[in-house]
């Protein structure tokens, strides 16, 4: 099993915009103090200076009540529904916003909703699948088909080995492990649903054709050539080597999460994780 994969239970989500990070709770219910900033776009609208802001604001309102606000009060302090007793801190998971990217903290701790469906699902047939795939609606498939073709020019067969992963996926798939292994073991090596970057749409797991493998992947200079040019069109490596005590997980360097080529690129020169991007001081 692949521990890309990640663990339950809904959380009250953050929000914050740009930096420095101005952090707001959506617990489902709109507070007076939510509708100050939306007033004030639209007075900036209305001043005639919305333009240049218009896309990413439209994305931080229709995103974040899309995903957050449909987690029930009662779940947010609930601890997994799978039966641990973690609790998500407010403060602790981050829907960040920048330049029109949707960066949400997706990890052991902040898990997106059951609910949650990126939009505009996009089917893969551009790129040897060894399945259906599919990703987030947009520009991603663009760029991951820019990267592919990168890749073979420079003589590296990849396929998507998975890409988009349904929040009823992730539960099947966890509680598969742990009626074979248990629990403790299944939390090693796979995800409570709900906590894998997959469901976001925006991740693949990338492959050898004709070698789904990921050891094999590893191994093959493959993965050398991904960790240094994902980055180009806006691919961050999730889960890096050196990394594992800030994300949790062991170096995977077959999964890629689009993040656009701005900090994408940012990352890749300061050697940074989008974990320790967003949870920054
Ligand atoms: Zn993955």
């Amino acid at each position: 099993m692949r521990a890309c994969a990640q663990p339950i239970f809904e959380i009250g989500a953050l929000v914050h915009s740009a930096t420095p990070p101005r952090l707001l709770y959506y617990n489902g219910s709109m507070r007076l103090k939510h509708l100050f900033p939306i007033l004030g776009y639209f007075f900036l609208l209305g001043l005639g200076v919305g333009h240049r802001f218009a896309s990413p604001q439209k994305i931080v309102a229709k995103e974040s009540w899309g995903l957050f606000a449909t987690i029930p009060p009662s779940e947010a302090t609930q601890g997994s529904v799978l039966g641990t007793r973690d609790i998500i801190q407010a403060g602790e998971c981050v829907l960040a916003v920048e330049g029109g990217m949707i960066l949400t903290h997706v990890n052991k701790s902040c898990a997106l909703p059951a609910s949650y469906v990126p939009p505009g699902l996009t089917r893969i047939t551009s790129i040897p699948t060894t399945g259906t795939e599919y990703l987030r609606g947009g520009d991603i498939l663009n760029y991951l088909n820019q990267l592919y073709g990168a890749a073979k020019t420079s003589g590296f067969n990849l396929s998507v080995v998975s890409a988009y992963r349904s929040y009823s996926t992730q539960v099947a798939t966890f509680n598969y492990w742990v009626s074979q292994s248990g629990y403790a073991a299944a939390l090693m090596g796979s995800a409570r649903p709900g906590h894998s970057e997959h469901q976001l749409g925006t991740v693949v797991d990338l492959g050898l054709v004709g070698n789904s493998d990921f050891a094999s992947f590893t191994a093959s200079p493959a993965a050398g050539w991904v960790a240094k040019n994902a980055y180009k069109f806006g691919f961050t490596v999730s889960y890096q080597p050196g990394k594992e005590s800030i994300t949790g997980y062991i170096s995977e360097p077959w999964h890629i999460r689009y993040v656009g080529i701005k900090l994408a690129t940012q990352l890749y020169q300061q050697k940074l994780t989008l974990e320790e991007y967003l949870t920054r001081e």
